[in-house]
């Protein structure tokens, strides 16, 4: 039996007609750019986040983006952030004129450390971006106070995490209802994934938000007005339509994969070599990957290849490693905790739609490798 990595034909079958439906009153209306199903995306975002409000754009590379320009960093001014990450959270940095610092995970979670987070401010610091790796958040309630103490902005690339929540004070805080700004991608293999490039920004600013609103359409809220130079980054409303669609699924989407999660932790309890992940007693994870650490990866991975089972490696070179950032001085050896991750991770199939047979597959195959 093969096991894709990832299927999305097997969740369009169970959303087709309702996603069908709303693109066509869009098509009907021939509405296309900056419809009304945009506000009313970013108004069940802002919902689901519990913050007052949400900027849709192009993609959620913009979503990093867009906040990082309204910091208007000039040349040396410095960005905290994570090199266990897609190549977005930094390249976002460095496109909006700062230069990314880069600072050692958590051996856990594989998340931001917030000791490293303080180690590493200095003056010219200007803010930090934290990535909620794999649908887990990092413990905002240890890095607002960092934020907070040297007036740094605190953007949350929520990318793996929209509807991950943790618990804070007694209180579920959901992603990127607690940062300066909060962002979301809905890139299809996203858990809310559109049909195409999207993204979105949350945040409880309201002058904030006017802002990003003005940065996605060039700078200018009013038509051929422009206050500052922005980016064409809106979203589409086609795209919003399907999310709209998928967005009341969300939740169940979620339970599923952690249920698919706890089914994984069971069948690997048992094999030494394989570490299941850690879930933080704070978080509520929504397993974007399931991600474990394993003796041998390398071999491993080509043992399921054969077997026609995906896996996936995130991330293999660390950011701090890329040819592109040589000129900051990082090398192997700089991150050791993240230099360790990169050599020992793999991801393996999660989707609601994976089945119990399916699963079964990648744990007997898991087993047979280390037998
Ligand atoms: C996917 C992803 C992004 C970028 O999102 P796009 O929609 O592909 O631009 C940014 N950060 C992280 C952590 C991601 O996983």
């Amino acid at each position: 039996m093969s096991v894709p990595m990832l299927d999305l034909k097997a969740q369009y079958a169970t959303v087709k007609d309702a996603v069908l439906a709303r693109m066509m009153d869009v098509i009907e209306r021939q509405y296309f750019i900056m419809g009304p199903e945009i506000a009313e995306l970013e108004q069940a975002v802002a919902d689901l986040s519990h913050t007052a409000h949400a900027i849709g754009c192009a993609s959620g590379t913009d979503a990093i983006l867009l906040p990082l320009r309204s910091l208007e960093l000039q040349p040396g001014d410095e960005v905290i952030t994570t090199s266990f990450t897609f190549f977005a959270t930094a390249g976002t940095i460095h496109n909006a004129g700062g230069t990314p610092v880069f600072v050692d995970i958590d051996p856990q979670t594989f998340n931001i450390d917030p000791d490293a987070i303080e180690a590493a401010i200095t003056p010219r610091t200007k803010a930090i971006v934290v990535v909620h790796l794999y649908g887990q958040m990092v413990p905002m309630e240890r890095i607002i106070p960092l934020a907070e103490k040297h007036g740094l902005a605190l953007i949350e690339d929520g990318a793996q995490a929209i509807g991950a929540r943790r618990k804070v004070d007694g209180a579920w805080r959901m992603a990127g209802e607690l940062g300066t700004a909060g962002t979301f991608s809905f890139f299809p293999s996203k858990n809310l994934g559109a049909w195409g490039d999207g993204g979105m920004i949350v945040t409880q600013d309201a002058a904030l938000a006017q802002r990003l609103k003005r940065l996605r359409l060039h700078g200018g809220a009013k038509q051929y007005h422009h206050e500052e130079v922005g980016l064409n980054s809106r979203l589409d409303s086609l795209q919003a339509a399907i999310l709209l669609a998928k967005l009341p699924h969300l939740e169940a989407w979620s339970a599923g994969r952690r249920a698919r999660a706890a089914r994984y932790d069971a069948g690997f309890a048992s094999m030494a070599p394989v570490a299941a992940p850690t879930v933080d007693p704070a978080n509520e994870h929504i397993f974007h990957q399931y991600t474990v650490r394993a003796e041998r990866r390398d071999a491993l991975r080509e043992h399921l290849t054969a077997r026609s089972i995906g896996s996936m490696v995130y991330y293999p070179t660390a950011l701090h490693l890329q040819p592109c950032f040589a000129s900051l001085g990082y090398r192997m050896g700089s991150l050791p905790v993240t230099e360790g991750a990169m050599a020992e991770v793999i991801s393996l199939p999660i989707y609601p739609e994976l089945t119990d047979a399916q699963q079964d597959e990648v744990i007997g195959a898991v087993g047979d490798f280390y037998r």
